[in-house]
Parts: structure tokens; sequence; C-alpha cells
């Protein structure tokens, strides 16, 4: 530490291997890292977008038009480019949608801003006009969206099938979006102060495999699909008490791991019966509590589950944490780690259907105001379902932040061009190198058109042309609406987006092309021109090891 204090001057000191990048070359070399990202995913924006195909190092294959998974999947191993990636997790994680969208504002804003860097404008003015033009675009975006109220119905379908547009989940997006608005309806209350809250905690999503998409439902409570330990268990229900319960139905693991030296066979005997013994008196204690049905968490003893039968109690095993903690919410119960201490307090109450086709069971609340629902999303194979299950939670979140926040705006790059338009205006008012980049800044939200248009196969120049002259003749909600081709208004034709995420895109997608503009110096332990794969040398190495371009992952993408 003292070290590097010395005489007041920061002083880095490098191992053998290592390389140093400074100033110009450091942040051209960022920048394209960058770029690279954002490009690979820009191909992908809009209901036109295509689709990628990702290949793991397994050979499991992902086919899937979003934006997040993508970056997910790509296994990247170069720094600044895994910074473009957080920006995308942090826009799925704030917004759930929007991710693409972050991502390319990011790469443009990063292309842009390389011009102003080669005519010499300091990285800090850049980034100082970004901020500027960011916070100025949030403003923008309150100006010009729309309030719609938490039970509009058309509004929220319109924003759901937005969402859906283009995705795996098209083909049934009429379906899936009444469930996906009728789902965030029922999980939303009205709070005190007059807002309405989503919890999306409160509604689960389960997919099933081997029927259709147009078969997917929304159930009133939860979906557990497992069968019954044991067969002479009842299947069906009503006003259950109900134990959830996380230890297993074994005996100690570490006791009969232990080994045990038998000399005669009635040792072995003992040994065994203690063993049953034990069991008998876990289900003796759950019978006493007055359980009719047992959802563990982990394992039930074979003889635990005979047991179990011939208490007449229903016992599912192995049951997936997120299920038990969803079923909690729904029949009210708390989940038991230890049997000696549960009381019938801890149990909840419901009932139990079995559905013999789909393998499952549906669990609903006995409670009046018992919370919880299901949506059961049913696709042919594992990868279709997967893709379904991507594009309705996309849509989830779009609708719940749309019955939360109350606004929207027209989607197709209407506000992106809108945006730009108010930014140029706002440029002419500001002195200063700041302005070229709150310029650069507009100039960058225009990829979102041209995106869609590029990708729909309609000539990107005529139709920013068309954009730009309706927004300047006050045509706030002018789009392109890619499935008529035409710029239209199209909040009329049902293009909506919720605003919060278009405010939540605009600030990731300045925070990332900031954060990679910051960077004056690269400093890497290893090889800055290869892979990086010998050992990491001095202090200061840079997470991933070596920073020359995309680490293999990108080599499954096509
Ligand atoms: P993201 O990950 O950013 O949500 P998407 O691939 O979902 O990316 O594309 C979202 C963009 O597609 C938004 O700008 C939205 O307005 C636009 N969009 C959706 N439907 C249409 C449509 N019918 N015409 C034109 N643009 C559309
Ligand atoms: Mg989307």
């Amino acid at each position: 530490m003292s070290q590097q204090q010395m005489q007041g001057q920061p002083m880095i000191i490098l191992g053998d291997d290592a390389q140093r990048m400074k100033d110009k070359s450091a942040q051209e070399h960022n920048i394209s890292a960058a770029r690279a990202v954002a490009e690979s995913v820009r191909s992908t924006l809009g209901p036109k977008g295509m689709d990628k195909m990702l290949v793991d190092s397994l050979g499991g294959i992902t086919v899937t038009n979003d934006g997040v998974t993508i970056l997910e999947e790509m296994d990247i191993d170069n720094p600044t480019a895994e910074m473009i990636v957080e920006v995308a997790q942090t826009q799925e994680d704030e917004a759930g949608d929007g991710t693409t969208t972050a991502v390319a504002v990011a790469g443009e804003l990063l292309k842009n801003a390389e011009e102003l860097l080669d005519q010499d404008i300091h990285p800090t003015s850049v980034i100082r006009g970004f901020d500027m033009a960011s916070e100025k675009a949030r403003e923008e975006v309150d100006e010009i969206s729309v309030e719609v109220d938490s039970d509009d119905r058309e509004v929220l379908t319109q924003v759901a099938k937005t969402s859906m547009t283009g995705k795996g989940v098209e083909q049934h997006k009429d379906l899936l979006a009444d469930l996906v608005v009728d789902g965030a309806q029922a999980v939303s209350v009205d709070a005190d102060d007059g807002s309405t809250v989503v919890d999306l905690a409160y509604l689960r999503v389960e997919t099933q495999t081997g029927s259709s998409a147009a078969d997917s439902e929304l159930l009133e409570g939860g979906a557990v699909d497992k069968d019954p330990v044991h067969e002479d268990m009842p299947t069906d229900l009503e006003d259950a008490s109900i134990l959830l319960l996380d230890s297993p139905l074994e005996v100690d693991e570490t006791e009969v791991d232990t080994q045990v030296s038998v000399t005669d066979p009635d040792q072995l005997q003992d040994f065994i019966e203690q063993e049953e013994a034990q069991l008998q008196e876990m289900v003796d204690q759950i019978a006493d509590l007055g359980v009719d049905a047992v959802l563990c968490q982990k394992g039930i003893d074979d003889m635990a589950e005979h047991y179990l039968a011939k208490e007449g109690i229903l016992g599912l095993s192995r049951v997936k944490k997120s299920q038990m903690q969803f079923l909690r919410e729904v029949v009210g119960a708390t989940i038991v780690s230890d049997l000696d201490t549960a009381t019938e307090d801890d149990l909840g109450r419901g009932s139990f259907t079995r559905d013999e086709d789909e393998g499952l069971f549906y669990v609903e609340g006995a409670d009046e105001d018992s919370h919880g629902v299901t949506l059961v999303l049913r696709g042919s194979t594992e990868h279709v379902v997967d893709e379904i299950e991507r594009g309705v939670n996309d849509a989830l979140d779009v609708v719940a932040d749309t019955i939360a926040q109350g606004s929207v705006l027209a989607g197709g790059g209407a506000p992106e061009v809108e945006l730009a338009g108010r930014l140029r205006d706002y440029a002419d008012s500001v002195s200063g190198r700041e302005q070229l980049a709150i310029e650069a800044f507009a100039d960058s939200l225009e990829v979102v058109p041209r995106a869609l248009a590029d990708n729909a196969g309609i000539d990107s120049i005529d139709t920013l042309v068309d954009l730009r002259a309706a927004h300047e003749d006050g045509d706030t909600q002018a789009g392109l609406n890619v499935l008529s081709g035409q710029v239209e208004n199209t909040f009329d034709a049902g293009v909506v987006e919720p605003a919060f995420a278009k405010r939540q895109a605009l600030s990731s997608a300045t925070e990332a092309a900031s954060l990679v503009l910051k960077i004056d110096d690269i400093i890497s332990a290893g090889d800055l021109s290869t892979e990086g794969e010998e050992d990491a040398g001095g202090p200061g190495g840079a997470p991933g090891g070596g920073m020359g371009g995309m680490g293999g992952g990108m080599g499954g993408m096509m």
C-alpha cells in the first residue's frame, strides 16, 4: 500500500508478463469490444428480429430472440464486453423487457462517442453531455407518455401483445396476452395511498411439455408436478391440513453412513428396527398434528412412504424450493424444518386436485383471501416451452409495470424519434463540447427505428426521413409499424409499451457507455493480444485474463 502511494504519486507495479494499453488505444479497444456485443443482438430487435441459436459448451441448444438470454449464454470473457452484458442484466432486473433496446442504444452511443473522441473531444465532455441528454430524455418520456388506468384491459392487452410480437409466443399471443393480463391483475392490490401494487411473487409460472400452447391456462393457487410417493395415497383432498417440510423424512444421513459392524444377524435386525421406529415416530408426529398432506422439499424414505400411506396422508417428495415458497403463500403455511417443534399453526389449509393426464396436483388455498395464481404454459417440446416462457415473463413484467406505473408510450421507434428531436432542440441551448455529445446522443436513439426497419427488410433511411418529418409535424406517436410496413400512429395501431422500461433503457444504456468511456488505461496481468492463458503475473490483473477479442463462447453463436 505505502509503496503505491510513494511521494503522493500513484504507482502501479506490473509483473513481467503484464501489458498495458493507454488512452486512445485503450478506448478504441474497449469501444470495439463493447460494440461487437451490441451489434450481435441488434439484429434481434423488434417483431421481425431474427432468432439466434446458441450452442453451449456441452452442446445444449437454445433458440431465442431474447436479448438478455443471448448475452447471458454468450459466455463472453472480455471485461468491457461484460459491462454491456451487465446493462442487459440491469435492464432485465429493473424492467423485465427492453434489454435489446438498451444494449443497441449503448452500442450506438459508443460508436458516436468514438467519432467525438477522434475530433479530440475529451471523454469527460462526452460523458457529461451524455448524462445531460439522458436526464433530459427521461424527463421528456414523462411528457410524451400516456396515462392509463390500472384496469384498462384493452391497453394492458396491447402492452402484453407488443412485448410478445415476434417471439416464440407469437402464434398464441392472443390467448397468452389474456392470461398474462388476468394473471397480473389477480396479483394486484390497491394500496392505501391509491396506487396499485403488483406482486409477481404471487404468480408462478409452470411449464409443461407434451401439449399445445393453446392449452395454457391460469389457475387459482398452485400446481405441483409430482406424483404421490405411494400408490395407496389419497389424491384428491378437500379442506386439507397441509404440512410444508424442508427437511427429509429419512433417518439422519450421518447415522446411516457410520459403519456398523454386525457380529450376528440379530444385531442387523435390531439396527433396521431401530431405523424403522425412528421413521414411524416421524410419521406419528405428522399424523398427530392432523396433517392430510405433506409436501417435502427433500426425500422421503420408502418406509416412511409406507407409513404415510397407512395413515391416509398424501406425501409428495422433492418439491422445488421455489414451489414450496409459493405454496406457503397459497395455503397460508409456515415451512417447517424440524418436526419436533412443529405446531398446528404451521399448517396451511387448502384442497388438492389430481390431474392424472398432466401428472399434476392443483393446490388451492382454502382461505377467502388466499393469494397466488399459477400460469401453466404448455408447449410441444422443451425448446418451444422455454421460448414461450421467456416471452410470457417479459410480457408479465411490462403488464405489471403498466398496472403499477400507469403510463405507456407508442412503440415502433416513435418515442426514440420524438426524443431525438427534442434533444436536438435542447442541444441548441447548451454551449461547449457537451452540445456535440447531446447531438450524438440524439442520433444514437434513432438506432431503434433503424434497426426495426432493417430487421424487417424495410429501407431504414426512407423510414427515418418519414419519421422525422411526421414528428416535425407534431405527430409524437408516429412510429414504424413493421406489421403493416407503414409509418403510422403506432399507439392507435396497438403497438404500446410501458414508459418505465423506456426510461430504464435510457439510463442503463447511458451508464454502460459512460463506464466504457471512463476507462483510459488497461493493465492486464496477461498478454493483451492473445487469449491470456498463461498464469496471472503481477498485481492489478483484470478479471478474465486476456483482453484480446471475444472469448471462445462467441464461436458457438450463429
Ligand atoms: P427488447 O429486448 O428491447 O424489448 P424486442 O425485440 O422485444 O427488444 O423489441 C422491442 C421493440 O419492438 C420496441 O421498440 C417495440 O416498440 C418494437 N415493436 C413491437 N411491436 C412492433 C410493431 N408491430 N411494429 C414496430 N415495432 C414494434
Ligand atoms: Mg421486448
